[in-house]
């Protein structure tokens, strides 16, 4: 009995052995796995975590880029970083320079373009070849090519001097000469007419984008002809009024030492103030012209021009017609002062005021002396002699010119009054003394 419980007991442990000797391996390697598959979870979880952290940094840095751009495009809020703030400095110093490096740039190819420019010298056309405009003419031919048009017939004269003749005022032909400059040289009264036969064409040539000359007036009064070279031209044409305060009488040696009155008029569209900037005559200050170049500018205050509402602008400004213009009236005001003219640059209102006082009372005077049939006689006095040359020299200019000077300066009327006033009061003063002398 014994030994069968013992038996039972033997195999109880046995089978309790091949039991755990199955089962305690399986749930290692079960514990074994599962501490492995824990182990190893985390793992691919962290990666996958520093993958999406990665991911969302590209993301920010992609966002704060994109900010950064529009922060650069709205030119920032005020509320970013102060990196970011920083870097939107950056850029725009960086833009600044760049920008100075183009100025720098277009600044040396205008300068350039000025030099290869005045190497060639100006085409000047003359519309009137009377007396002054023939004047005028032989002089500048000495400085560059000339063509000139009239009403009458001058075939022969132009030859003469190497300058090309238009003939018939033909405007069209005129115009196709690649005129630089036009001189406008008719009589004062036949002035108005002549600019509006001209303007169509002027005007056409702007519609086309062509190239415009500038257009300058001769004439001795000065309002008028500004009055209506404004009201006519098209705005693409520059405009200077001058007066050569001498003609072919006292110019016949040479021009030193005699005035040319100019304003420039307009420019580039622009409409000047002719009492400031460049247009300002100081009396007492140096009369010799402010000089241009595109690099400098002015060589002292006129760096600027004033239009009529009374806008400053600076000659920098970032238009090619504005310094090409500003250049090519340089190149013609220099013809006269090579020639040795005093430069005056005087507003045309100005001017009419001057010369009603000055040269419209000398035109009278030797109009009224030369109704006397004044002539030599064997003892004249250097006084006589000057009152003779002044006659001659007076009614050698045509009777247009004495009576454009009457009618179209306002102030003429004003002197030939006082002058009549004046003779009265000088005859009243010797009969006052007559009548004392007893
Ligand atoms: P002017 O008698 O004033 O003008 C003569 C010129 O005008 C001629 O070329 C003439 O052309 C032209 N003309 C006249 N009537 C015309 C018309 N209906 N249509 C077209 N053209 C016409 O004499 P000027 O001395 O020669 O003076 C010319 C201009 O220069 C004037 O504006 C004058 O004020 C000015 N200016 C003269 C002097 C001077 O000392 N003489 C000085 C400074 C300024 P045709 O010959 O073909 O007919």
């Amino acid at each position: 009995m014994t030994l069968i419980k013992l038996h039972r007991v033997f195999v109880s442990i046995t089978l309790l052995v091949l039991i755990l000797c199955t089962v305690i391996p399986s749930v290692f390697a079960w514990k074994t796995s599962s501490v492995s598959s824990v182990t190893t979870t985390p793992s691919s979880s962290t990666s996958s975590q520093s993958q999406t952290q990665l991911m969302s940094l590209n993301s920010n840095n992609n966002n704060s880029e994109t900010n950064n751009n529009k922060e650069d495009d709205d030119g920032g809020d005020g509320g970013t970083s102060s990196s970011s703030v920083s870097s939107v400095v950056g850029r725009l110093e960086q833009l600044k320079q760049r920008e100075a490096e183009l100025s720098r740039l277009l600044t040396a190819i205008r300068q350039d373009k000025l030099e290869v420019l005045r190497k060639r010298p100006l085409t000047i056309g003359i519309v009137g070849f009377g007396r002054f405009g023939q004047f005028i003419a032989r002089t500048f031919a000495k400085h560059g090519r000339v063509v000139v048009t009239s009403r009458s017939d001058y075939t022969d004269i132009a030859q003469g001097m190497g300058v090309t003749y238009v003939p018939g005022l033909d405007i069209g032909q005129f115009l196709n000469e690649n005129l630089d400059v036009i001189v406008i040289a008719v009589s004062i009264v036949s002035f108005e007419d002549t600019v509006t036969s001209l303007a169509p064409y002027l005007t056409a040539r702007s519609q086309q984008q062509q190239c415009q000359p500038l257009i300058v007036d001769v004439l001795s009064v000065k309002e008028h002809p500004r009055n209506i070279l404004l009201q006519y031209l098209p705005k693409e044409c520059d405009i200077m009024c001058t007066h050569p305060m001498f003609g072919p009488d006292s110019g016949k040696n040479g021009w030193h030492g005699l005035n040319l009155v100019y304003e420039r008029t307009r420019i580039d569209g622009i409409v000047l103030d002719p009492t400031k900037g460049c247009n300002h005559y100081s009396p007492s200050g140096s009369t010799k012209r402010k000089t241009y170049s595109a690099s400098s500018s002015y060589s002292d205050d006129s760096s600027f021009v004033v239009d009529v509402e009374g806008s400053s602008h600076s000659i920098h400004e970032q238009s090619e017609a504005h310094i090409e213009g500003m250049d090519r009236m340089e190149r013609f005001l220099s013809i006269w002062e090579e020639e040795g003219c005093r430069m005056v640059p005087l507003s045309c209102v100005e001017h009419d005021e001057y010369a009603a006082n000055s040269q419209f009372i000398t035109h009278l005077m030797g109009r009224i002396l030369g109704t006397q049939g004044l002539s030599p006689t064997p003892i004249d006095t250097k006084g006589f002699e000057s009152v003779l040359k002044l006659v001659g020299t007076t009614t050698a200019d045509s009777f247009d010119l004495f009576y454009g000077l009457y009618k179209y300066n306002p102030n003429s009327m004003d002197t030939i009054k006082k002058l009549r006033s004046a003779m009265d009061d000088v005859v009243e003063n010797l009969k006052a003394m007559e009548k004392t002398d007893k």
